[in-house]
């Protein structure tokens, strides 16, 4: 038994070393992603649940990978973080969905088409820094601050253990005139009145809370919900939930008045070109 177990120590050591090499090889690559222009952003839309119209959208981030075909956020973001390059990767978001989102202004979609971009601790830790690329990215696309929302996770807001430097940033991003969005709500521990007091905007529902809405089952994450939007609004925040997946999630939220939602009953996220021809199919308001 204990020869065996050396050898799943041998197999696991070799898993754990091929892992970390993996990584280090992402983080490398990584580096020069951003010059080789291997971004890529996607678009999903946030529908307004009464008029039933897009009234957003949030940029989502890809790599074009030369060796690996287009990843997903959640293979790189994490090694962007840890290895700091989240910040020129960051920078490089706000810049190119900034310049989009003003693209499909002049395009004259209806009503003013908000952008919402996602930010990482590793971002706000920086504060100086992050309001020059955030003022840099408004003047050069002419984007109205006022249709930026910057997305910012709790723990974004505690991990540091600097909750002080964070508020600070966040009044300086205030100050920017841009709207602050409280994402992944409900998975770690800020309260209502302490967003409230933070001055964001909105809150995103965290999609484990959406996922039983409308099943027999839904129990306890209902009333959650439930209560959520019910706070949220009489607070002045406006509630998004997030991964709608069903019609049936959206006739219970549209029925506990949730103001907005994204997921892929809407739509999935989207290349620049298909997101704008659903733009233009987008039903002017009755
Ligand atoms: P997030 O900010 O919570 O973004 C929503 C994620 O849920 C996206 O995954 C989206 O594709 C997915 N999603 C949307 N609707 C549904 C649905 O109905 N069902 C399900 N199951 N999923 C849905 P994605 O694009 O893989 O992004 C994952 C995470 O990576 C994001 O979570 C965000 O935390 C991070 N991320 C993405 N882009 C950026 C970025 O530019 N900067 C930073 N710092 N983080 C980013
Ligand atoms: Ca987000
Ligand atoms: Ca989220
Ligand atoms: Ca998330």
């Amino acid at each position: 038994a204990k020869r065996r177990g050396g050898m799943r120590h041998e197999i696991f050591d070799a898993q754990m070393r091929e892992r970390l090499v993996d990584r280090l090889r992402i983080e490398n690559e990584l580096r020069t992603a951003v010059e080789r222009d291997e971004l890529r952003l996607e678009y999903q839309p946030i529908v307004g649940l009464r008029a039933a119209r897009i009234v957003g959208v949030e940029a989502l981030v890809r790599w074009q990978h030369p060796r690996l075909g287009l990843i997903g956020p959640d293979r790189f973001v994490d090694i962007a973080e840890e290895s700091g390059l989240i910040r020129t990767v960051g920078a490089w978001v706000l810049r190119h969905a900034a310049a989009q989102a003003a693209a499909w202004r002049g395009d004259g979609h209806g009503p003013p088409l908000e952008l919402a971009v996602n930010l990482s601790a590793r971002q706000l830790s920086r504060p100086d820094a992050l309001v020059e690329t955030v003022t840099d990215a408004l003047r050069d696309s002419g984007l109205p601050p006022g249709l930026l929302a910057l997305e910012i996770t709790e723990s974004a807001l505690v991990d540091d253990g600097d909750e002080e430097a964070a508020e600070a940033a966040l009044a300086r991003l205030r100050a920017l005139g841009v709207r602050l969005v409280l994402d992944d709500f409900g998975t770690g521990y800020a309260s209502l009145a302490q967003l409230k007091r933070l001055r964001f905007d909105a809150i995103k529902v965290d999609r484990s809370f959406v996922a039983s809405l409308g099943r027999a089952d839904e129990g306890e994450d209902a009333l959650l919900v439930a209560a959520i939007i019910h706070m949220a609004t009489a607070l002045g925040l406006t509630v998004v939930a997030e991964g709608v997946e069903s019609p049936r999630q959206l006739r219970r939220l549209s029925a506990l008045r949730c103001a907005q939602g994204q997921g892929y009953h809407f739509a999935r996220p989207l290349e620049p070109g298909m997101l704008r021809e659903l733009l233009a199919a987008d039903p002017p308001a009755a």
